[in-house]
């Protein structure tokens, strides 16, 4: 009896989003504008590779401000910041340049909002992620973070009239709204946030993997552990059929048992991931017979957004050039690596 053919389904879309791809070259432009070092205030995205690559280039990543030399350039990452972070590099005098990301900012910004017209704001988020910290920061007498469906029974709020919902942007989006029927249901009055803070790039990224899973023996998500979306990419894939499913962040991290009775391999990868580390994952699985490779496309992505304003008035201050500062797509085209 003939077996049947070993083969590779591909997520589409997967791996950089538009926040990613801005925050990466926002760092390479401003590496190639003022010259090494450019100080960055945590990973600029959760990618081991891509800090890595930045780091030989002449980056330093910090965990805080106070870390950078008085009066330094210091770039805040794509997860964003709170504004006390704003506020002790003004003290510090540091030139800053924003790379938050800007539907990052969008919830923030819905977090001011809400808490200057007085409301409980519950946000829905991992505890501790460098994003929960920054949105939170924004308004911390207002905020109670629920950290998924088991957090709900714990939440207190001063009027149950005047609640409303905020969430991180890279949470599964089936969780989460599990924990928005449970808080609706202990307070029924419980507003939505006026559009999805679950942002575009997660959702897409979801959706192809709940369509690849019901077919798929192992997923292979490529991606770092503190990635939210990426982990998230694991959990949705399990959860929607895939027999098995693994995080890697690089196709060497890949363990040779896992391929044991395997006919269907899910490939794809995190919101803050290269595509050379997925070429890198096919290649690896075509040696070992997986070379017939199916793309699953789920949603077509374009989106792009401009570079931060900082640094866009300086690319056109000191090249004369307005095209160059607004055009950030093809930059350091010959580096490959994190493109
Ligand atoms: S995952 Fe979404 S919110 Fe995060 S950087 Fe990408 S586009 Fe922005």
């Amino acid at each position: 009896m003939s077996q049947p053919e070993k083969k590779v389904l591909l997520a589409a879309p997967r791996g950089y989003c538009a926040g990613v791809d801005r925050a990466v070259v926002t760092v390479e432009k401003a590496l190639e504008l003022y010259g090494p070092p450019v100080y960055v205030r945590k990973q600029i995205v959760h990618n081991k590779h891509v800090v890595s690559t930045l780091e030989r280039r002449g980056a330093i990543f910090v965990d805080e401000t106070e870390e950078v030399p008085e009066g330094a350039t210091v770039i805040f990452s794509a997860h964003g910041v709170a504004p006390v972070v704003h506020e002790e590099a003004r003290t510090r005098s540091l030139k800053t340049i924003d790379a938050t990301c800007p539907l990052v900012t969008k919830v923030h910004r819905e977090a001011v909002r809400f808490a200057s017209d007085d409301y409980d704001i519950l946000l829905i988020g991992h505890e501790g992620h460098e994003e929960v910290i920054g949105t939170s920061g924004e308004a911390p007498e207002h905020i109670t973070i629920v950290d998924g469906p088991a957090d709900v029974d714990n939440v207190t709020v001063r009027d149950p009239e005047k609640v409303v919902w905020l969430s991180q942007t890279t949470l599964s989006v089936d969780e989460t709204m599990e924990t928005v029927k449970r808080l609706r249901e202990k307070f029924p009055a419980l507003q939505n946030p006026p559009s999805d803070d679950i942002c575009y790039a997660t959702q897409n990224r979801q959706l192809a993997v709940k369509q690849m899973a019901p077919d798929t023996d192992l997923m292979i998500v490529v991606g770092s552990r503190n990635s939210s979306n990426s982990v998230r990419l694991v959990e949705v894939a399990l959860e929607h059929g895939a027999r098995a499913g693994h995080l890697v962040d690089f196709a060497d991290e890949i363990d040779e048992a896992w391929l044991e009775g395997v006919t269907t391999v899910g490939v794809t990868s995190g919101a803050s991931v290269p595509e050379v580390l997925v070429r890198d994952v096919l290649s690896w699985l075509a040696e070992r017979g997986y070379a017939t490779v199916e793309p699953v496309v789920a949603a077509e992505e374009s989106l792009l957004f401009a570079l931060p304003h900082e640094l866009s008035r300086d690319i056109k201050r000191l090249s004369g050039s307005e095209a160059d500062a607004v055009r950030h797509d093809g930059a350091f085209e010959d580096a490959g690596s994190l493109h």
